[in-house]
């Protein structure tokens, strides 16, 4: 098999991937850049999978930093340089019971919004129900609801700084500006087989690396040949552990499958109307929406004139050692019988809605879901996204650069600067996130 040398080899060509790419070229304009994907094209795997929300309300003022300066970096992308994004400003909404909303975690939640100036708007009952008629926020004598531990809605929790885009714009943005600056094309159907652990200095010794030897990754093998670099670059998201684990690195991510079901609003007026709700944005639709129970939400998809239904379930579903096929298999009766039926309790509008299209891919989740960004023995690792990726991708690569650079700081977008090593295992400066979807 050939071998080749770079300076940087980048796994992975999801949005943070070519994220990343981007900018380390542009910061290191002399190195040799190889970015390697083994599907056919970039943004295919988990990034093509998302339901692409971008919100900035987060609880840690971790999570606030990297998607606020994030999203306003996308709005910059779609208004200033003219690459539209189909980045709409949908806004987010939490529907909360009162026991939630009073809850110690949701107060400081907003208290820490405010601190960060991220704008949020609190609804009560009675203006939900103004501005959605159909929402159901009365559960009294509900056997079914009650059965189901379904918390009646009292409050609305608003981010109008939100939205939605369209994560292959976004990736092809990135990618294109790659491409242009770039002194190596970016190669296809490259699986990475294997991380290149060497002992440094080589001794040419049978069975090197020793246990007393200096070890370093040296690169990658891959079914199209090995690749050597100074710097590998892993994003891989969700799979990280399957080239980690073998060379003793602990990624401290987890993957869990995730599934999003498409339901068209058009032969429904009620569906119709609840997509067309007014009075919370300016393009006049219903915002992205958690419901207060189970996990299920639904983004408005306005482009098809309908809804990708999601749910972010917690305890009872398995982590998984995901292997590429079986991660992208929808269940059809993990809509009927476990997000329908919720959904429909608040949003009467949506029974008997069945949906026209679904698909799956997977979270890589951090223990704290914050992500990671370290350098560990030549590789630099940019994963545990923890189900917001796309949000985050562009400080995400920014913070990527600055490490391989060796900045201590990475000046993010709109010139906020953060430590480049606060995302990293050892030296991890963050607070624990809770509003995780
Ligand atoms: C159903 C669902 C809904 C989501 N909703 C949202 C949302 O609303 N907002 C949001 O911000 N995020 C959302 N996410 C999360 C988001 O998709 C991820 O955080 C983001 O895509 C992570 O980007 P990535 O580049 O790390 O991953 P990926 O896009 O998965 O990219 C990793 C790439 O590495 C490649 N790769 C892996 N192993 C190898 C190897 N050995 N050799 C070569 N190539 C390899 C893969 O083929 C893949 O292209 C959602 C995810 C899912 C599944």
């Amino acid at each position: 098999m050939s071998e080749e040398t770079f300076d940087v080899i980048i796994v992975g060509a999801g949005a943070l991937g070519v994220a990343t790419a981007y900018y380390m070229q542009q910061n290191n304009p002399d190195k040799k850049i190889l970015l390697v994907e083994r599907t056919l094209a970039a943004g295919q795997a988990n990034t093509a999978m998302s339901a692409a929300a971008v919100r900035n309300m987060f609880s840690s003022s971790t999570n606030q930093i990297l998607t606020d300066t994030s999203i306003k970096c996308f709005e910059y992308i779609q208004n200033e340089l003219g690459h539209d994004l189909l980045f709409e400003k949908t806004g987010y909404l939490w529907l909360l019971s009162k026991e939630q909303f009073e809850h110690e975690s949701v107060q400081l939640w907003m208290k820490r919004m405010e601190k960060s100036g991220i704008h949020y708007k609190v609804y009560n009952k009675d203006e939900l129900k103004k501005l959605i008629p159909s929402l159901n926020v009365n559960f009294a004598g509900d056997e079914e609801a009650e059965l189901m531990n379904l918390q009646e809605v009292c409050y609305g929790l608003y981010g109008g700084d939100c939205g939605v885009l369209d994560p292959t714009r976004l990736v092809e943005y990135y990618f294109e500006e790659f491409k242009k600056i770039t002194h190596v094309k970016p190669r296809f159907g490259v699986n990475v087989q294997k991380l290149l652990l060497e002992a440094e200095p080589k001794l040419d010794l049978p069975g090197e690396p020793y246990v007393w030897q200096q070890k370093k990754i040296k690169g990658v093998v891959t079914n199209k040949g090995t690749f050597r670099a100074d710097v590998t670059v892993l994003a891989t998201g969700a799979w990280a552990n399957e080239l980690l684990d073998p060379v003793g690195i602990n990624s401290m991510t987890k993957a869990k499958k995730r599934q999003l079901f498409v339901l068209h609003a058009e032969d429904n007026p009620k569906m119709v109307e609840l997509l067309d709700t007014k009075g919370f944005n300016e393009i006049n639709c219903i915002p992205f929406t958690i419901l207060p129970s189970a996990g299920v939400y639904f983004r408005p998809q306005l482009q098809e004139r309908g809804y990708w239904i999601g749910c972010g379930d917690k305890f009872g579903r398995a982590y998984e050692y995901i292997q590429t096929d079986e991660m992208m298999v929808p269940e059809s009766a993990y809509y009927e019988n476990s997000m329908y039926p919720v959904l429909s309790k608040y949003f009467p509008a949506f029974e008997g809605a069945r949906p026209v299209n679904s698909w799956a891919g997977g979270y890589c989740y951090s223990p704290d879901s914050i992500p990671f960004v370290y350098m560990e023995c030549g590789v630099l690792v940019v994963n545990g996204a923890s189900g917001s990726g796309i949000m985050k991708a562009d400080a995400l690569a920014r913070i990527a650069d600055a490490l391989y650079r060796g900045e201590p700081e990475a000046e993010l977008f709109g010139g906020k600067k953060v430590s480049s090593k606060m995302l990293s295992i050892k030296d991890r400066n963050v607070e624990i996130e809770s509003v995780v979807i």
